[in-house]
């Protein structure tokens, strides 16, 4: 059995039809028209799905589509989605069924990179874990007893904006102080420049295009200033961490995205920090690790979901 996938980032979309066992058999990828209204960002969604479908010559009765934002699966419309704004209040998983001739099951982003994670990677196994996205922003997905969780709206699960400094850096979400202002690839450059500015040195020059890998690269070859910074990141992590960590007591907590292949340099200063916070005994029983999916988490859950349409006719049961 096949099913069409899709994982709608802001920059690309990533499409493939994925087989039971969670092998992506085909696979396209393309850039996220950046202007456009929702029935034209549907219609190249489609338009994607269909020629990947045309080559596969498969039968397809259901995508599984991950998009950046939050779903009200009642209604299916896409209550908020801040980095592709002309899908708010849409129902695009019904825009994308109609111009596809198949079933779309929606799933918000990070939530699919867990249940990815769950199905086939670093949490599968454990009926109680949590994902960590660490990229341009910070997403969050829950597994709690074996199933998604997305609370009573859909909006579950925003890890991004818990508060780890009460006056802190504002936020895009209207607060300030939130994880994602210290720990996403973003917040990294931003620390690191404030720090240069100010008269810090670092074998990283500061210049516009100084990106979180540049920060990595030094790192990893010792330099105190970037190791500083990760340690900063990791340091908020931990505090989050802490806090899931004494909320949910999950058996894993897995860190995927773009930032997270910095892990080598973010999980001690994590680890330190959740112990620190957190209550003894779950701290000591939680793993944290780093996904092992990759890029793929999103279109796996993706898939996953439309597996489970498939199977029990009803997307989050
Ligand atoms: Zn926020």
């Amino acid at each position: 059995m096949n099913v069409l996938a899709a994982d709608i980032g802001g920059t690309n979309i990533r499409v493939g039809i994925v087989d039971d066992a969670g092998v992506v058999v085909l696979r396209d990828e393309d850039e996220t028209p950046s202007s456009g209204s929702a029935e034209d960002l549907a219609n190249t969604v489609a338009k994607f799905a269909r020629r990947i479908k045309d080559q596969s010559n498969l039968d397809i009765a259901v995508f599984g589509l991950a998009i950046p934002g939050v779903i009200d699966y009642d209604s299916g419309r896409v209550s908020l989605s801040p980095n592709i704004p002309q899908m708010n209040g849409m129902k695009f998983g019904e825009m994308v069924s109609k111009a596809t001739g198949v079933q779309v099951v929606l799933e918000n982003d990070a939530t699919a990179a867990a249940i990815g994670e769950h199905w086939l990677g670093a949490a599968r196994g454990h009926s109680n874990a949590i994902c960590i996205t660490l990229g341009t922003g910070v997403g969050g997905g829950l597994i709690i007893n074996g199933a998604a969780f997305s609370g009573a709206d859909g909006t579950a699960g925003e890890i991004g904006h818990l508060n780890v400094e009460p006056d802190g850096y504002p936020c895009g979400c209207g607060s300030r102080g939130c994880l994602e202002q210290y720990a996403s690839a973003t917040a990294v450059v931003r620390m690191a420049e404030e720090r240069l500015s100010a008269g810090e040195t670092s074998s990283v020059s500061r210049s516009d295009s100084m990106s979180a890998k540049d920060l990595y690269d030094a790192a990893i070859v010792g330099d105190d200033f970037a190791l500083s910074v990760f340690a900063t990141a990791g340091r908020y992590l931990g505090i989050a961490c802490a806090d899931l960590v004494n909320l949910l007591n999950p058996e894993v907590i897995v860190f995927a995205g773009g930032l997270a292949s910095a892990w080598e340099v973010l999980e001690g200063p994590i680890i330190a920090e959740m112990k620190l916070r957190a209550y003894q005994q779950p701290a000591e029983r939680v793993k944290l690790c780093r996904g092992e999916l990759d890029d793929d988490a999103g279109i796996l859950g993706a898939a996953k979901q439309a597996f489970t349409v498939i199977n029990k006719g009803n997307s989050r049961s």
